[in-house]
């Protein structure tokens, strides 16, 4: 996997955006392989097709691309909010691609995919709508926030202009796979908190009071449910089932 960018496909188009695109594209389609099934080989969709820019041949997942000059912030500046938010439910939706580049040297700093399956309500940030003297004036866009979503959903090929290995990738991309069977968003939010909060107590094994520190914030964000301790439980057995962590006795578990 080569970091630069081909900086020759740029000299014909005027604009910084048109540049960055055509040079990124081109890029994602020389060096990225599928994350999904390891092909190692993406395509570009050759018209528009609604939000994906690549397809996998080998197992048809869809991949649509962003790319962000410079930091890489805790945000993305996605399209418009009502079509994200439709796109939650559609099981047809594309991953994303995050590219993070340095805008001096034309290098990929950054490469990272969000698997569809980590797309819930809570990660749309809706924007102002815009000023009445815009041009496209009451339309409302969206973010993407980076830091709601699990570590484990933002899965790095490349992190700090070092490559990972496609190895450790693909298996890391199989461990959440099982969140896709989740079909309600309601059910699999719930899931991703607990991801995230094993996530924050940053340590291979835990106890189950180590999670039920989280009830505070849990219940807020779950006002309707009374037994959030229940609720953290059964959680916690969905996640053992699926081989994320592993229950070893004495009310300890360990991420896998
Ligand atoms: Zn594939």
């Amino acid at each position: 996997m080569h970091l630069e960018f081909e900086r020759d496909l740029a000299i014909r188009y005027k604009s910084l955006s048109q540049k960055i695109w055509v040079v990124s594209e081109n890029w994602v389609n020389k060096e990225v392989y599928c994350p999904n099934c390891g092909n190692t080989h993406l395509y570009k969709y050759s018209n528009n097709k609604p939000a994906a820019d690549f397809f996998c041949d080998n197992c048809n997942e869809d991949y649509e691309l962003k790319s962000k000059g410079n930091g890489l912030g805790l945000k993305i500046v996605n399209g418009a909010y009502q079509g994200m938010f439709n796109r939650l439910q559609d099981v047809n939706s594309p991953n994303l691609f995050m590219l993070n580049y340095d805008s001096n040297s034309y290098l990929v700093s950054n490469f990272f995919v969000i698997p569809k399956h980590f797309f819930v309500p809570e990660i749309i940030e809706k924007r102002r709508p815009l000023s009445i003297n815009a041009r496209r004036a009451g339309w409302i866009g969206c973010n993407i926030l980076l830091n709601k979503i699990p570590e484990v959903g933002r899965i790095f090929l490349i992190r700090d202009k070092q490559i990972v290995s496609k190895q450790k990738v693909c298996e890391i991309w199989q461990k959440t796979l099982f969140l896709r069977e989740e079909k309600k968003i309601g059910s699999r939010g719930w899931l991703l908190d607990i991801m995230r909060c094993i996530e924050f107590i940053r340590k291979k094994e835990f106890t189950i009071a180590d999670i039920y520190r989280f009830e505070s914030i849990l219940s807020k964000k779950h006002p309707d449910n009374r037994h959030i301790k229940d609720k953290i439980r059964q959680q916690l057995q969905i996640l053992r089932d699926r081989n994320y962590i592993k229950f070893s006795g004495r009310g300890t578990y360990r991420i896998l």
